[in-house]
């Protein structure tokens, strides 16, 4: 969270310290695991995100099951982060588990097709609506894998994002807009990337933006999701999809939607919500049911244009290019068998119902909170997901966000949760329902933030 100075902040670092002072008497244990895993792991934990909760240190986990976590040192977590939607179909979903465990005893990877991948092929194409596909190991990769197709296909380099996006590490969207300036988001190292000659951001909602950026013709992919999930929820404003999807058609701009999170919408993610119609379609992380998977779908049209670039070929014509996608590990025999299980058993119509109505519970119950209070706040709500930020409204763009981010009271919020046994992604303040999430996991979320209320009140913030 990028802290703001604020009236009021010295008030809320107090508290933050308050609530950090408590969180290391009641987590002995993860916080020596902490300080161990310091000496071996370059950024304290196997993955540098790992260390990014408020608490000032993560909690170790020791088991998870459906929408619960417990720690090392014994509390109980209500886990409305999922692993930043990796986790989505809930922990250890018994059909994933059996699937996987099958597999794993029939061989894990073998780089060679399972009967599975032909039923989960069938079934992507009829969910969301793209005719091919390819899997990989992450959505970073399956990112990687449409922009390197979309170049192929236009012959163009430049990548357009809008301000605030986050499609995992993907340099070219490692951009934003600060101040009116183009710079690297968080102040990410450029990686000798030249920015300028391989992006273009725009703020999102920005339609004459848009337009200008493409029209030089000089854009080989628009890369966005269909609305936004990583900077606080930045919602779509309306025609915005219609004049995107206009303005890219008649640039020859290859339309790529990043559904990994907006997955969380329905079935067939938003696109079939609201009847998008992507180029390229992409999406991972809960796919699997957590198990690493990513994966891509593109039109009729991309893969004819592909195919003349690279066209099948029998084996023993050598010239067959391969295309500097994806990886050994892709669309290996364990992942394939966990999509299936999650798209046969785990992410199902049914399942979706039970995960909206409760991230409607949560949204209702949080803006009752705020009225009551008549706090300047607001809940979004998109399919399972929903998210509180500390604004009236929601924001149009990035730049709104950046304007009116909450910093000290996000971190603030976010150490009580760790403390009262709640989980949320560390980034801001999103809520993500599993399959397996009752209305009482929600009503204890509900009951922290009233006390979250009382406590910045008492405080005078
Ligand atoms: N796309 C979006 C929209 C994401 O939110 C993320 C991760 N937060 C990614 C891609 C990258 O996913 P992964 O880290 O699994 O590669």
């Amino acid at each position: 969270a990028a802290a703001k100075t604020k009236p009021g902040t010295a008030v809320i670092d107090a508290l933050i310290d308050r609530e950090q002072e408590r969180f290391l008497k009641t987590h002995p244990r993860s916080a020596a695991a902490w300080a161990e895993g310091k000496q071996h792991f370059l950024y304290g934990g196997p993955s540098h995100w790992m260390r990014r909760w408020a608490g000032g240190f993560p909690v170790y986990a020791a088991e998870a099951s459906g929408a619960h976590i417990r720690d090392m040192d014994g509390h109980d977590y209500v886990d409305f982060c999922l692993g930043d939607t990796g986790g989505m179909c809930g922990h250890a979903p018994e059909a994933v588990t059996r699937a996987a465990v099958r597999q794993l005893e029939r061989g894990a990877t073998m780089m060679l097709p399972t009967e599975n991948s032909l039923w989960v092929g069938a079934e992507l194409s009829r969910r969301f609506g793209l005719p091919y596909w390819t899997l990989t190991t992450s959505a970073t990769d399956a990112n990687r894998g449409a922009i390197r197709i979309a170049r192929m296909i236009t012959g163009r380099n430049k990548v357009l994002v809008f301000s605030g996006c986050y499609h995992g590490g993907v340099e070219e969207a490692h951009v934003e807009i600060r101040d009116g300036r183009i710079g690297m988001r968080n102040m990410i190292h450029p990686n000798g990337v030249d920015h300028s000659a391989v992006s273009k951001v725009v703020e999102f909602n920005d339609i004459e933006a848009l337009e200008r950026a493409l029209a030089p013709g000089d854009v080989a992919c628009v890369l966005t999701e269909p609305l936004m999930t990583n900077f606080g929820m930045i919602p779509v404003a309306d025609g915005f999809h219609r004049a995107l999807r206009e303005i890219t058609r008649r640039t020859d701009t290859v339309l790529i939607i990043d559904e990994t999170h907006t997955i969380s919408c329905g079935p067939g993610g938003y696109t079939r919500l609201h009847g998008l119609e992507p180029d390229i379609f992409v999406a991972g992380k809960a796919i699997a049911g957590g198990i690493p998977a990513g994966m891509f779908g593109v039109s009729q049209e991309v893969a004819n244009r592909l195919w003349k670039i690279v066209p099948h070929v029998n084996p023993r014509e050598r010239q067959s290019a391969h295309l500097g996608i994806g990886g050994t590990l892709a669309g290996n025999a364990l992942t394939v068998a966990a999509m299936r299980a999650v798209l046969e058993e785990v992410l199902t119509p049914q399942n979706y119902a039970t995960m909206i109505a409760n991230a409607s519970r949560l949204a209702e119950g949080a803006r009752r909170i705020i009225e009551a209070n008549r706090l300047p706040w607001h809940v979004t709500q998109i399919g399972a997901r929903a998210e509180i930020m500390f604004t009236p409204e929601p924001p149009r763009s990035g730049a709104d966000v950046i304007a009116t981010r909450r910093g000290d009271l996000e971190t603030l919020l976010h150490a009580l949760y760790m403390n009262e046994g709640i989980l949320v992604t560390p980034f801001h303040t999103m809520f993500l329902m599993c399959p397996a999430t009752t209305a009482e996991d929600v009503d204890r979320h509900t009951n922290v933030l009233g006390r979250f209320v009382e406590l910045v009140r008492d405080a005078g913030v």
